[in-house]
């Protein structure tokens, strides 16, 4: 289980540079910053099942991390493609939802990985290629790189 800032900031970081750097057209974004944090709670979101644990403790980790609730946040995403409500693009705030979603999956699949594709099959299909040994090194990394690049991109020093 890779930790909860790295699924989060990398999620952001991912999905923003897509925003910064590739999605540009015509000097304009293709969609507005706020976006990016529905892209961090989705690359969280598998994780709620630790909260739900402290309620009702039948759940166990890694219970949620399942694939095909990210295949339905994209189904959703089909059917409210391009409808907006309420300023929100429904059907871009479920494709990033999923996005984050199946990121999650993959960066605790380096980790070792649930069981994502209950209740089809019980395997485990991922291998340990970091040990969970690094991961709180790997989170001080991704923060410290995010840091940076916020400042050198968006200069957030001159918000203090
Ligand atoms: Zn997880």
């Amino acid at each position: 289980m890779v930790f909860a800032v790295t699924h989060v900031i990398l999620t952001i970081v991912l999905v923003d540079i897509f925003r910064h750097y590739l999605s540009k057209h015509k000097k304009k974004y293709l969609f507005p910053r706020w976006y990016l944090i529905i892209a961090g709670i989705g690359g969280l979101l598998p994780d709620i099942d630790i909260v739900v644990n402290w309620f009702y403790s039948n759940v166990i980790h890694g219970d949620f991390h399942l694939f095909w609730v990210g295949l339905v946040f994209f189904a959703l995403a089909a059917l409210f493609w391009k409808k907006k409500k309420h300023h929100v693009d429904w059907g871009l705030f479920f494709l990033l939802l999923g996005i984050g979603w199946m990121f999650h999956l993959f960066l605790d699949c380096l980790g070792g990985g649930y069981k994502f594709f209950l209740p089809f099959s019980d395997a485990l299909f991922c291998k340990e290629w970091i040990p969970s040994l690094y991961f709180p090194h790997l989170d001080a990394v991704i923060l410290l790189l995010w840091l940076i690049h916020e400042e050198w991109a968006k200069k957030i020093k001159d918000y203090f």
